[in-house]
């Protein structure tokens, strides 16, 4: 966080398909947030994605990551959509966020699974193994492993071949690993680190790493797990765990695993920080070009990021929990979006479910 008075600065990129849409209704709450607990936002609307890519032929255009940098944090929508689907790899509208999490340094990647009660009826798990206030943090390092590594096509005694190479660097697993104790410092003080000592080097040195800064942490209880228990363990006993970190490759799948007990995508919210603790926010879920334009989206996923934004940027926890609550009493008053709807169900469009949230915040 760059130093502030009371007025913070975000860069808005509202992106593509129900980006715009979700993030204006998260915009709203964020100013009645602001209302209610007396501080200022000033917005700074940029281009990201497909939409970067009519303007400027880029889908990261240089003044939009600029105007990122010299924010107090960015909160992102979503971008692609099939208009844009034959461009090259890196000029597609998702080669933007690639471009925004590698330019802005963030490094650590923070996606709660946590059940809404009146949701628990959308959990593809059964209710006697989800239990009461699941409530789950996968902290998934995001800049380092075999997605960085060396990777190369060759030949291999006369055969044709590819390799990618895993490689993770001291200070990378010691900067998450400390993150991951800290956070659950404020949680529930359990972490659980998440590799492949058993066969691979790098998970041998990652776990002797975590356990080394886990001497710093002697309130927090830490355990090891191998990934291939922990994906079972996540749908088997998903309440044993607080905190999860594990690097970029184990953590992109076991991430989307936890979060998918909650059952719904538009529900999903994310925050990426960097070393200094700046901060991108986004809903997990994408431009949804299905439902774009029609009043449609949920925007809860899109609200939910601005509730990690008032904690992780702002340390607002007051905030953030008042932005919860809201969304936790509009669903116990039986309102939702199409996707969540059960038959008892009053829908709401994304723009009155925005309106339903905002009137709800309170101090
Ligand atoms: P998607 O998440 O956009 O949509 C998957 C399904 O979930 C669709 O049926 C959609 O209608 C529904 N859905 C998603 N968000 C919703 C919401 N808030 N409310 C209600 N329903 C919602 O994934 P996809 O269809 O695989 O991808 C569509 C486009 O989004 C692609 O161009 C893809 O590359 C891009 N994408 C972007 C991001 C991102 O910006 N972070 C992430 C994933 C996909």
């Amino acid at each position: 966080m760059n130093s502030v008075t009371n007025t913070y600065k975000i860069t808005v990129l509202p992106g593509d398909g129900i980006g715009p849409e979700v993030i204006k209704q998260a915009v709203k709450v964020l100013d009645k947030v602001a209302e209610v607990f007396g501080f200022g936002v000033e917005y700074n609307y940029a281009d990201i994605g497909g939409i970067a890519i009519d303007k400027t032929g880029d889908p990261l255009p240089a003044e939009t990551l600029e105007l990122c940098k010299k924010s107090d944090a960015v909160l992102l929508g979503a971008v692609g959509g099939p208009k844009w689907d034959d461009l090259p790899l890196n000029k597609r509208p998702e080669a933007g966020l690639l471009g925004i999490r590698s330019g802005l340094g963030v490094f650590a990647n923070f996606r709660p699974a946590k059940i809404f009660p009146p949701l628990k009826n959308s959990s593809p798990l059964k209710d006697r193994i989800i239990g009461d206030n699941l409530d789950i943090l996968v902290l998934r390092e995001l800049t380092g492993d075999v997605y960085f590594g060396e990777k190369k096509r060759t030949v291999y005694d006369g055969e044709p071949c590819a390799y990618d190479t895993m490689i993770y660097r001291k200070f990378e697993i010691e900067r998450i690993a400390r993150l991951a104790f800290e956070t659950a410092r404020k949680r529930k003080k359990k972490v659980t680190s998440v590799d492949k000592a058993n066969v691979l080097e790098v998970s041998r040195f990652w776990r002797e790493i975590v356990t080394e800064v886990a001497k710093d942490y002697p309130d927090v209880e830490l355990k090891h797990l191998y990934v291939d228990n922990a994906a079972m363990q996540i749908v088997i006993n998903p309440g044993q765990f607080d905190v999860i970190v594990t690097g970029n490759l184990f953590g992109d799948i076991l991430s989307d695993e936890a979060a998918m007990i909650t059952g719904s995508i538009g529900m999903l919210p994310s925050a990426s920080l960097n070393s200094k603790g700046f901060g991108l926010y986004e809903p997990v879920h994408g431009s949804a070009p299905d439902i774009a334009g029609q009043n449609k989206a949920n925007p809860l996923a899109a609200i939910l990021s601005v509730a990690m934004m008032l904690e992780y940027s702002f340390n607002m926890k007051k905030a953030a929990e008042a932005v919860e609550n809201a969304v936790l009493r509009v669903l116990q008053e039986g309102y939702a979006t199409r996707d969540l709807a059960t038959e008892n169900s009053e829908v709401l469009g994304c723009e009155e479910m925005g309106d339903a949230v905002v009137s709800r915040i309170i101090g």
